[in-house]
């Protein structure tokens, strides 16, 4: 059997256009028979890189997975592009688990989950004994790992698939992996051979921000309002504050479910399903939301309290914007939360393990008082460079800076720091200057300090993070031990005796903390109303067939249909996410939508505008199939030649060539077009219905004329730059207001 084209599957199956980074080569390295080791982050389109090779493959793809919540959901979405996939675990009744075998054991399933448990049921190595499996897969590959956060003993019995069968490529899949981890997953799984693929893991599409915990709540109310049309999660650090957090927004006409470990397990259940399914918006929830979730459109995660560790920041932030679309990740950072985090830290009873969480609550802190790039902080805490001196996607790099004359205050700190004796940390050292009279403040006596109260005017968070310049300038330190005491410098006292003049320079706050597209990302211009009427629909056609309305299309698709207005099948076949079988089964539904919006404002379609800069690289890259075709037709074959020599259907050539065209490729076409007096015909047709699209053309000009021919001449036309109307380019209509 020869091996489907990887790119047209992708389109006709997934329907997108192009691979994510590492994805096409992963996808090669299974099908020359490799085992792989796959690190990417969340969202880096794990799936894929096993789901489009298990298409290729002539037997059955085996995916073992811990996480049971999640399978239905990834079986549904494939299924609703046609791929027959099933599961089995512990949910499924053993008559239904038998059927699905029995499905397996003719061939007629391409993909099928199973949790690892699975292994140990004397049934099933049964079925392992009478099935073909030609891919193992294995998610969520840390599991198999003591160091890992996650260890699951049954994953200690995946080899026996490796022994079961040999000549089956493996690829393990992870989010998280130290070296350490790696080696593990390679050891236990027996594929010292295994290619490793690590992504970066910057999350291009997310944007980070830190807020002061001051106003907190209303700033959140502000945010959900700005992301009101899409999904979000706020952390919360107790079971106590996602309830109260809940009924607060309630109050507010903000509709949010509290989610925490505390609740029932139904209750818990039906929470993860209604924000799954958009019937809640909003979950304010501990840190045990999340695992179990594969939503690929929450557009806001807010840290409303301080987190302990950046691993669990990154890991819980990285949930958001999956589909690559903007979204946006809120830490909002006080003092308190820090006492609190502090408090907690020091009654771990293990000393080596209570050092370890005070020196990674040291790093989250830091974290939130950078005045530095975040999304370079974060990178560099696991291990990764950089190499942007901005990165236009949090707050810092998108703040101005101003400077401000920081000599008065900046000497009455550090008097204070020497008046109370080098031994108190910031939090003290701010009360007294802020004239604070608490119980421990008065017995120490420092409320009759000569300092007390001369920095009033100050507000507590603003001396924070000026104690944190200064400690950056080298006038301040702090001491080792969990108290973190305040201490002047030998230059900081060189500082105070010369009375010199100083200057800090701080991050301006953010006025306008609206989600912005950040340059270089991909950023659509799509009529809002048009969205939110094909938002209804996609919610109706998920309730009908009771899954997530993700698995209809996602937002990425909807956005495009709202931008160019397809208005026939041709079109919309074109529109990201639409693969042949949601053609079929969807077309008709959204194509009347986009009508009769359309129709009464006299909008036209547009055409779908190629995205030139990652195109460019996908044509030109050498050994990518556009490459392969491109060098043919350059050598002179004719289209129906290439096509015989890549044993590839003329349709896929053509396509190849309209992409090469699009992406500024120049081909010599005359000797493939029609005859001169056809040729006319076919361009005068194009010029009446003044579009793009081929249908009303073909209608046109009936039968007689072929669709690979119109699609020839349109792509001539297009080469030429001659647009379909008046001959100018009038039709490449303006964006929709
Ligand atoms: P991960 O498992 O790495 O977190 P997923 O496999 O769940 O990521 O993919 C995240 C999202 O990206 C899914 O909604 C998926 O459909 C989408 N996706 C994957 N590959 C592509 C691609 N090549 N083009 C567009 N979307 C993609
Ligand atoms: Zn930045």
């Amino acid at each position: 059997m020869r091996t489907p084209d990887i790119h047209d599957l992708l389109k006709t199956r997934f329907g997108y256009d192009e691979f994510r980074p590492l994805q096409a080569e992963i996808i090669q390295t299974v099908l020359d028979g490799r085992d792989a080791l796959v690190l990417m982050p969340t969202g880096g389109g794990k799936s894929l890189c096993y789901q489009l090779p298990a298409l290729c493959l002539d037997g059955l793809t085996l995916v073992v997975s811990p996480l049971i919540a999640l399978m239905k959901d990834q079986v549904d979405a494939l299924r609703a592009n046609g791929v027959a996939a099933a599961f089995v675990n512990s949910t499924v009744p053993p008559h239904e688990a038998r059927g699905t075998l029995a499905e397996g054991r003719a061939g007629r399933l391409k993909i099928l989950y199973i949790a690892p448990e699975r292994l140990a049921v004397p049934g099933f190595r049964e079925f392992l004994g009478s099935v073909d499996v030609s891919q193992i897969a294995i998610d969520e590959a840390h599991c198999i790992s003591e160091w890992g956060h996650d260890f699951r003993p049954d994953y200690r019995n995946l080899h026996v698939l490796r022994e079961r069968f040999p000549a089956a490529p493996v690829m393990a899949l992870t989010a998280t992996a130290t070296a350490q981890v790696r080696d593990d997953i390679v050891r236990q799984l027996a594929i010292p051979q295994a290619r490793q693929f690590v992504a970066s893991f910057d999350r291009q599409n997310l944007t980070y921000l830190v807020r002061p915990k001051r106003g907190a709540f209303e700033a959140l109310l502000n945010l959900l309002r700005q992301h009101a049309d899409g999904s979000a999660i706020v952390y919360c650090l107790s079971r106590q504050n996602t309830e109260d957090l809940a009924a607060d927004l309630g109050d507010e006409g903000i509709q949010a479910l509290p989610y925490h470990a505390g609740l029932d397990p139904a209750v818990r259940r039906t929470t993860q399903e209604r924000f799954i399914r958009d019937e809640v918006r909003v979950v304010t929830a501990t840190i045990a939301f999340g695992m179990g979730i594969d939503k690929p459109d929450v557009r806001l995660i807010v840290h409303y309290h301080l987190p302990k560790t950046l691993e669990g920041y990154y890991q819980e932030t990285g949930r958001a914007g999956r589909d690559g679309l903007p979204s946006t990740c809120v830490l909002f950072y006080g003092a308190s939360d820090r006492h609190a985090l502090t408090g907690f830290i020091e009654q771990i009873e293990d000393e080596s393990e209570r050092a370890r969480a005070r020196h990674k609550l040291q790093r989250m802190i830091r974290y939130s008082q950078l005045q530095t790039c975040r999304r370079a902080y974060l990178l560099d805490y696991f291990g990764e460079a950089y190499d942007q001196t901005t990165c236009g996607g949090c707050d810092v790099c998108r703040s101005e800076r101003e400077e401000f004359d920081a000599t008065e205050i900046a000497q009455k700190l550090l008097s204070a720091i020497i008046r109370t004796g080098e031994r108190f940390g910031a939090a003290h050292v701010i009360q007294v200057l802020r004239g604070g009279r608490g119980r421990r403040l008065r017995e120490s006596g420092h409320h009759r300090l000569s300092v007390h109260g001369i920095a009033r005017d100050y507000e507590r968070d603003e001396l924070h993070d000026i104690v944190s310049l200064l400690e950056d300038a080298g006038l301040v330190g702090r001491s080792a031990d969990r108290y973190r005491s305040l201490a002047v410098t030998p230059s900081g006292r060189e500082f105070l005796r010369r009375r010199e003049p100083l200057t800090l320079t701080r991050v301006k706050p953010l006025e306008d903390d609206a989600p912005q597209p950040r340059p270089g990302l991909d950023h659509l211009d799509f009529d809002r109303g048009l969205f939110d009427r094909l938002r209804d629909l996609r919610w109706r056609l998920a309730q009908a067939r009771n899954v997530p309305p993700y698995v209809i299309f996602g937002d990425r698709s909807l956005q495009e249909m709202a931008c160019y207005l397809p208005q026939s099948r041709e079109a919309f076949s074109g529109i990201s996410g639409v693969g042949r079988v949601k053609l079929n089964e969807f077309a008709d539904d959204f194509l009347t939508v986009i009508r009769d919006h359309a129709e009464p404002l006299g909008l036209a379609e547009r055409p779908r505008t190629r995205r030139r800069t990652g195109r460019d690289r996908a044509t030109r890259r050498q050994g990518s199939t556009y490459r392969q075709t491109l060098d043919l037709l350059l050598s002179g074959l004719s289209i129906s030649e290439v096509s015989q020599r890549r044993q590839l259907t003329e349709a896929t050539i053509m396509s190849h060539l309209e992409r090469l065209i699009a992406s500024g490729e120049t081909l010599s076409l005359e000797r493939e077009l029609p005859p001169q007096e056809r040729l006319t015909r076919i361009e005068q047709a194009f010029a009446d219905t003044e579009s793009w699209n081929l249908a009303p053309v073909r209608d046109l000009l009936g039968d007689d004329f072929s669709y690979q021919e119109l699609r020839l001449v349109r792509a001539w036309l297009d080469q030429q730059g001659r647009m379909p109307g008046d001959g100018s380019d009038s039709n490449a209509e303006r964006p929709p207001a």
